[in-house]
């Protein structure tokens, strides 16, 4: 109890004191009263005088004290209060007096609780109690109270007196703090569940869940602008019907407070339905009983994405903070939403530019295959051609077959490098490593271009490193590697420029760099050289240049090899240089290249049966007159079922086998053939135009011994044949 109070408490029991002298003075009853009586009669006046003086010294206290003071009996009715209820009620002392307390301030409360106040008193249960009651004005006070009981000589509680301070506002100021931090804690969470990237329905249905619990109402709503602009869809709520979430649509037009917010552009109150007159309300809301509610738009990038609402059956004044937090909460929600439909759109993009390269993959491959079958036999004729006798004798023909054999020859390495690129871009690059000295690879690198760069009139420097450089690869293709580079450089270099192949140790890494005094590189295009069919000018037409194909194959290779390449230079005109670093590996004696090795014994067998298989009789012929020149007795069939027949009846010494083929497939050929009793084991190889991984793998998977992919090297052919049939 404060100081105050206590000062109250005891001039109160002083005034009652004073009140029951006075009283019994009025009675006659001086003797029972004053002590001693023998005093003279002016002691008396005096003492009447000075109680007098005392009490009109309290009532002035009393009247003067903005705490409220009343005394009530036991069933509620006023005996006294105080002037300070006129300021904190609205009602004079003179208009409650003998009026009770509990029916003017608590109507529709009932008795009980006043006698339940009293019983509390009198087991010594309340010491301080908040209680809110309803003003003249019908607003809520809250008063803080504290009690003192009057007894009657019996012992009973006659009457209570209570002090009661307003502390209305300062509740408002509490409850108004409580308010805010939760509105704060209920935005940080939806921020950091937005953040966390939580699935939209899940975020907005806890949107709606945090607005309804926080604001205490009933209802609260998303409403998502469909893409005709002229309905709004319930795509989240709480309080509604069941059933109507993600089903029940409202008009976007004036008859709905969502539509009236779109169009109005800005957050909108209702505190009573009945009496709106900006819109009518829609049947949703009048199948709820709905009475009061707000809403803001939920913004989006380039429309709104909707309307965020929240309404009550009880009529309420929604106020500026209530509409800040809406506000706050739809905000979060058309972030979310946006940084989803960015999303959305990016994976979409991403899923179009897959599906574009696979296609481009798939094109390649497809393209490549297809022109290998036709390369096959202008390449073998051309070759045929070249030792043809009569061609040689004649200057002109022999230089025409030349240039075809040339040319099917590059153009052989055109689909190889497409078909590379595929293998690469779908991970299906087959890496035969081995520990090798990198200065072993670039002098065979060199050698085969050494011939080009003469013929060019160019001059080679090389400065290999005295030392073994040792790395873990694939040394077919890091030769690969170096010739193109070793060719790039002879390409855009003019006569009479020099060329430097150099390699060192940097670190733990091998370097090996061809540097070059040719036309340069402008720096805009010393990365972009490195993506597959880009050139080092903006004009393919007008670039010397082929596909560009071999950069980019070879950094993926170098890449594969968990090591990097790139190109530095000057400028146009300033010379270029290609550096290529690759890991060392554990130093340890560099093994040879591995490969295919020549068949044990290369000497021409003859006489042996080879059954030959191909549907297109081009290339069929071609194999035959090449296989036959190397001694061989062909059996030649152009479908499966013939070749069978041949295989049942001959049984030759190894089939060669196309695969793609009309009626029985290559794969279906082979299974058959190896069903024949002594061609179990018998040398099988599929030579197609399939040069996929899986390919490869289906080829042995169905019983072939060696997979060659179309257009084949004779003499490769011819070293494979004596190797699978070696003792033979
Ligand atoms: P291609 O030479 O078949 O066009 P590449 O992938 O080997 O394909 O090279 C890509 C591009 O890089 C070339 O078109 C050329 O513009 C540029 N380039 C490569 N090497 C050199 C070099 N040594 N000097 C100047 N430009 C080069």
């Amino acid at each position: 109890m404060s100081y105050e109070e206590e000062q109250i408490k005891y001039l109160v029991k002083r005034l009652a004191e004073a009140e029951a002298r006075i009283q019994a003075l009025a009675l006659g009853q001086a003797d029972a009263i004053i002590e001693p009586l023998s005093a003279a009669p002016i002691l008396l006046r005096q003492a009447q005088k000075a109680l007098l003086r005392s009490e009109s010294r309290y009532r002035s206290l009393l009247s003067n004290i903005s705490t409220v003071i009343c005394e009530l009996v036991p069933e509620g009715n006023v005996i006294f209060v105080n002037d300070a209820v006129a300021k904190v009620t609205g009602y004079k002392p003179e208009e409650l007096s003998g009026k009770n307390w509990w029916e003017v301030f608590y109507p529709g409360k009932l008795r009980g609780q006043v006698s339940e106040l009293f019983n509390q008193l009198r087991l010594g249960n309340v010491s301080e109690r908040e209680m809110v009651l309803a003003a003249r004005d019908g607003s809520p006070r809250t008063l803080l109270w504290n009690y003192i009981k009057q007894f009657g000589q019996d012992g009973r509680i006659i009457s209570i007196i209570g002090f009661g301070s307003d502390i209305t506002e300062r509740k408002r100021t509490e409850d108004s703090l409580k308010a805010y931090a939760l509105r704060q804690a209920a935005v940080a969470d939806l921020g950091q569940k937005a953040l966390a990237g939580t699935d939209l329905k899940e975020l907005m249905d806890e949107a709606v869940r945090l607005v309804a619990r926080t604001l205490d109402v009933e209802y609260a709503k998303v409403l998502e602008l469909l893409p005709d602009g002229k309905e709004l869809l319930l795509r989240a709520g709480v309080g509604w019907k069941e059933g109507l979430v993600g089903c029940a649509r409202v008009d976007a037009g004036t008859s709905s407070q969502a539509g009236f917010t779109l169009l109005s552009n800005e957050p909108v109150i209702v505190e009573d339905l009945a009496s709106e007159t900006r819109f009518s309300g829609p049947p949703l809301f009048r199948d709820h009983e709905v009475v009061s509610g707000m809403s803001v738009i939920i913004h989006g990038c380039k429309k709104p994405f909707g309307v965020l609402g929240t309404h009550t059956t009880k009529r309420r004044k929604f106020t500026g903070d209530d509409i800040a937090f809406l506000q706050a909460i739809a905000n979060i929600l058309g972030l979310a939403i946006e940084r989803r439909r960015a999303e959305d759109e990016r994976a979409s993009l991403l899923e179009r530019e897959r599906n574009a390269n696979q296609a481009k993959d798939e094109f390649l491959a497809i393209l490549s295959h297809e022109l290998r079958n036709p390369l096959t036999p202008v390449l073998g004729w051309a070759r045929i051609l070249n030792r043809h006798s009569t061609i040689a004798a004649d200057a002109q023909l022999f230089e025409a077959a030349k240039a075809i054999e040339r040319n099917a020859l590059s153009m052989a390495r055109l689909i190889e490098d497409c078909l590379d690129l595929v293998r690469i871009a779908e991970g299906k690059i087959r890496l035969e490593k081995q520990v090798i000295d990198l200065n072993q690879i670039a002098r065979t690198s060199i050698r085969a271009v050494e011939t080009t760069i003469q013929s060019k009139d160019l001059r080679l420097e090389v400065k290999l490193s005295p030392h073994d450089l040792p790395i873990l690869a694939d040394p077919v293709r890091i030769e690969e590697v170096i010739m193109n580079l070793l060719t790039n450089a002879t390409k855009y270099t003019e006569s009479g420029g020099l060329i430097t192949v150099s390699s060192s140790r940097v670190g733990d890494e091998a370097e090996i760099s061809v540097e070059d005094t040719g036309i340069g590189i402008a720096p805009e295009y010393l990365e972009q050289i490195f993506e597959p069919f880009r050139q080092g000018t903006s004009s393919w037409l007008t670039s010397r240049s082929g596909l560009g194909l071999g950069l980019a194959i070879a950094r993926q290779i170098i890449l594969l090899h968990g090591g990097r390449i790139w190109a530095e230079s000057s400028g146009l005109g300033q010379g270029s240089r290609f550096i290529v670093r690759l890991p060392l590996a554990q130093e340890q004696s560099p093994g040879q290249a591995g490969g295919c090795s020549d068949a044990p014994g290369s000497a021409v067998t003859t006489g042996l049966k080879i059954l030959l298989v191909e549907d297109s009789e081009d290339i069929l012929e071609l194999l035959k007159i090449e296989l036959e020149r190397m001694g061989y007795i062909v059996l030649a069939a152009t479908d499966g079922q013939a070749a069978l027949e041949l295989a049942r009846r001959e049984k030759p010494a190894l089939v060669i086998s196309d695969i793609k083929m009309p009626g029985l497939s290559g794969y279906d050929l082979i299974q058959l053939i190896r069903q024949i009793p002594g061609l179990e084991s018998m040398p099988a190889i599929a030579l197609t135009g399939l040069g996929m991984r899986e390919d490869i793998g289906a080829a042995l998977a169905a019983g072939y011994s060696v997979h060659l992919t179309k257009p084949v090297d004779p003499d490769e052919l011819g070293r494979l044949i004596r190797w699978l049939t070696a003792g033979k």
